[in-house]
Order: structure tokens, then C-alpha cells, then sequence
């Protein structure tokens, strides 16, 4: 048949719909980016915050209509909204013709027979605690260019946070034995990818829950040895399980980008223990400063939640001053979102949602000035440069990253002159800066 893969959310949810086109494909069915040419639609949901529960239903009542009005036969829902609302689901959406849970997406070509026979797939399971990890040989078709992707080593996550609904949704931590992804990045390497971005929950929580000679900077190590890697990327690291063994690796590698995503989520200690972050202000300042001293030249990213339960004046405008002293290259700020079955959704204090997004704007106003700041140092340097192609302004307008520009989140470097096709890796020299991206040219 032929099949449309809607995919929503982050990038460990959008490596399982690449999972599952892979075992659709494999299964012999065609896979069209037409929706409207589709006979199947397979809808991968987020749930991880209400704006993101919404986006996903909205996405699935679109889907839905093409059965009314085009050649939709088969609506199927996967993903995180799958696992966490499926019962209610069953009743407000009879649309939908299946669902699957976060621990069974590899059922997708299976379920799609199923339909197919007219076998009734809606009432047919219940959704399992999700206990599935992908491995090296599972069959995977990655969305992202050649040059780049993602790198997903562990589902799932013991960390707990008091706001977050990804260990109901996505289960306990499990890391995948280093030698299925070491595997697996050998293929990517072989198959042009110049730039692999570790994923998972909490990357820096790799291996703890495998025997003891599994670990991040032990992964680290086999991927250092990959043919045609040039860069690995860590993403979605946790401030709490930094070690100096990791953290010298990093510095001594030749691979391992000198960027590093580190969510700190807020500075106050009254916060960040009820937010069940396991680390204190002093702790994370502490850290930003081991890691600037022993990497030099390394680019930060954090995000951070805004009206959490209990953040009074004194407390925001106290996490204001860090953010403007701690000076990271980047920042994502959200606003916190009361989630159904979270223990925070009981604490007391709640900020309210205009004085949220407040916040959240004081807070990237000023980012915007550090960012600023920091790329107008970056005149007249010279970076190697991954060339990603047309960017996303403009086709006329070629874009490529630095070390310290991860895909999809950061800024880019558009490239004025010189002759580059996506994939190459070129020395360019910048000569214009603006807030969030640069401007360089091939030297
Ligand atoms: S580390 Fe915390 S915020 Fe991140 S996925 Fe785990 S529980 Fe959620």
C-alpha cells in the first residue's frame, strides 16, 4: 500500500517513525510524502506538554478527514499520545484505526496486514509498559540529509522529574549494548554520514542500567576508531552525571564536537529540588565552569523552565542574572506546562501563564544580546564548516554549521561565496554577524 508517516515531536520520536518506514518498506509497502495520495497514514504523536497533545490531535483530525474526502483507508496512531492516552483516545477518536504504544511501533507493518485482512486492530491490544529498543540490524530510513543524523542509544529514563510524563510514556531507561550502536554508526558512516548527534533522554545516564563496562565515554571511545565520522554531536546530556573522565575524553578527542547540550532547567535550589533535578545551583555553576576550564572554546546549550510551581520575583529574577553570567551560546526557555499524573502538578504556588511567558520573554531578550555578543567575536575567524545546502529561508541562500551549531536547533552560517555542495566539510572564513546566525565566506 502506500504509506504517509506524519512524525511530531523530538528527534528520539521522529528515530522510531524512521524505525517504522524502514519496516514498512521492508515489508513491501511504498512510502509517499503525498497525504493525499495515501491509502495508509501512519500519525506519530508527542504528548510530552498539552501544546504538544493538541498539536498532535489536531494533525490526526486532518488525517482523518482525508478518509472522508480522499483515498485514506487506513488512519494509525504511534508515539508518545498513543501510550499515555490511549483508552481515552479509543473513545473520542473512532477515526483512528489502530494505536500503538512507544514499546511496540516495530509492530506497524504487522498491524497494517491486520487492517488490511479487516482484521478490528482498535480494541485488539492493550498498550504495554514499553520495554523495546531498536537495534543495529532493525530496518531504518533516516529523514535527515545524508551527511548527518541521529544516533538514538537509549529509550526511556530513571531520572524522574517531578514535571515531566517521559518515564510514564516512554518507560525505564534502557541503553542499547555499545556494540549494536557502534554497529549502527558504522553503517552511517558508510552511507556518507559525516556528523552523528547521540541522542536519547538523558545521554550522560548511558549504560547505567547495562553491565559495568558500558558507559558514555566507553561508546565514545569505540566511535573515535569510525571511518568517515567526522563529528559526533552530544545532545540532551543531564548536569547531574558529568564525570572528569567524560568530560577529559572530550577534550582529547578528535571527534567529539566541543558543544554540549546541558538542560539545567533553573538555578534556585528550592526549585530545582522540587523539580527533582538531583543537582543544586552551586553544583551547576561549578560544572560550567570545570567544563569551560577543561574544554576551552566549548559552546553551551541549556533549556530552562519558566512559572514553575513556586518561582516567585526574587527567584526568576535571581535565574535572570545567572543566565546573564553564564553567557551560554544557546538557550531554549519554556514555560512550564501543569502535566496530568506529574507530582508537579500538585505543588502549590502555581505562577500563571501570562507572568510565564513574561518571563520567558525577559529571558531570551537577554539571550539575544549575549548571542549577539558572542557572534560578533567570531569575525574574521576561520571554521570548518559542514555544508547542509539551500537553506530554509531562502533556496538562493546556502547554509552550513560549525562545531558549536547543532542542526535543526542553533543558528547557521549562510555562505556568501565559494562553490559547495551539501556533505562538504570547508574552511570559512566569517565576515558578518547578526543575533542568531552568521554570515561567512570559503576561504
Ligand atoms: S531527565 Fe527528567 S526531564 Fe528529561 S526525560 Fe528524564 S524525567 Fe524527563
Amino acid at each position: 500500500m502506500k504509506v504517509g508517516m506524519i512524525s511530531l515531536g523530538c528527534p528520539k520520536n521522529q528515530v522510531d517513525a524512521e524505525v517504522m518506514v524502514g519496516l514498512l518498506m521492508d515489508a513491501g509497502h511504498e512510502i509517499t510524502a503525498s497525504e493525499t495520495d495515501a491509502e495508509v497514514i501512519v500519525v506519530n504523536t508527542c504528548a510530552f506538554i498539552k501544546d504538544a497533545t493538541e498539536e498532535s490531535i489536531q494533525a490526526i483530525l486532518e488525517t482523518a478527514d482525508l478518509k472522508e474526502h480522499g483515498h485514506l483507508k487506513h488512519l494509525i496512531v504511534t508515539g508518545c499520545m498513543s501510550q499515555r492516552y490511549k483508552a481515552g483516545m479509543l473513545k473520542e477518536l473512532p477515526e483512528v484505526d489502530a494505536y500503538l504504544g512507544t514499546g511496540e511501533f516495530d509492530r506497524v507493518a504487522e498491524v497494517l496486514a491486520g487492517l488490511a485482512r479487516g482484521a478490528d486492530e482498535r480494541k485488539a491490544h492493550r498498550v504495554p509498559v514499553p520495554k523495546l529498543v531498536y537495534s543495529h540490524d532493525t530496518p531504518r530510513v533516516r529523514f535527515t540529509p545524508k551527511h548527518w543524523g541521529y544516533l538514538k542509544v537509549s529509550d526511556g529514563c530513571d531520572n524522574r522529574c517531578s514535571y515531566c510524563v517521559i518515564p510514564s510514556v516512554r518507560g525505564r531507561l534502557r541503553s542499547r549494548p555499545s556494540a549494536s550502536v557502534v554497529t549502527e554508526a558504522r553503517t552511517m558512516a558508510r552511507q556518507g554520514v559525516k556528523e552523528v548527534c547521540i541522542i536519547a533522554q538523558d545521554i550522560t545516564a548511558y549504560g547505567t542500567d547495562l553491565k559495568a563496562t558500558e558507559s558514555l565515554t566507553g561508546l565514545l571511545t569505540q566511535l573515535e576508531g569510525i571511518k568517515g565520522l567526522e563529528w559526533v554531536r552530544l545532545l540532551y546530556t543531564h548536569p547531574a552525571h558529568y564525570t572528569d573522565e567524560l568530560l577529559d575524553f572530550i577534550a582529547g578527542s578528535g571527534k567529539v564536537v566541543k558543544y554540549l547540550d546541558i538542560p539545567v532547567q533553573h538555578i534556585d535550589d528550592e526549585i530545582l529540588s522540587s523539580m527533582g533535578r538531583k543537582v543544586t545551583s552551586k553544583q551547576i555553576r561549578a560544572l560550567i565552569k570545570r567544563i569551560r576550564a577543561k574544554i576551552p572554546g566549548v559552546a553551551l546549550r541549556t533549556s530552562i523552565i519558566v512559572g514553575f510551581p513556586g518561582e516567585t520575583r526574587e527567584k526568576f529574577m535571581a535565574l535572570l542574572r545567572f543566565v546573564k553570567s553564564a553567557e551560554f551560546d544557546h538557550l531554549g526557555v519554556f514555560t512550564y506546562s501543569e502535566e496530568e499524573g506529574t507530582p508537579a502538578a500538585g505543588f502549590a504556588g502555581k505562577v500563571s501563564e501570562e507572568l510565564a511567558a513574561e518571563r520567558r520573554d525577559q529571558l531570551m531578550k537577554a539571550q539575544a544580546k549575549i548571542s549577539l555578543a558572542k557572534n560578533k567575536v567570531r569575525v574574521g575567524q576561520v571554521y570548518k564548516v559542514l555544508v547542509d545546502g539551500p537553506s530554509k529561508e531562502s533556496e538562493m541562500l546556502i547554509a552550513g554549521r560549525a562545531y558549536f551549531q547543532a542542526p535543526d536547533i542553533d543558528g547557521v552560517i549562510y555562505i556568501t561565496e565559494g562553490k559547495v555542495k551539501p556533505g562538504m566539510m570547508v574552511d570559512v572564513e566569517i565576515t558578518e554577524a547578526h543575533t542568531y546566525d552568521l554570515v561567512g565566506v570559503v576561504v
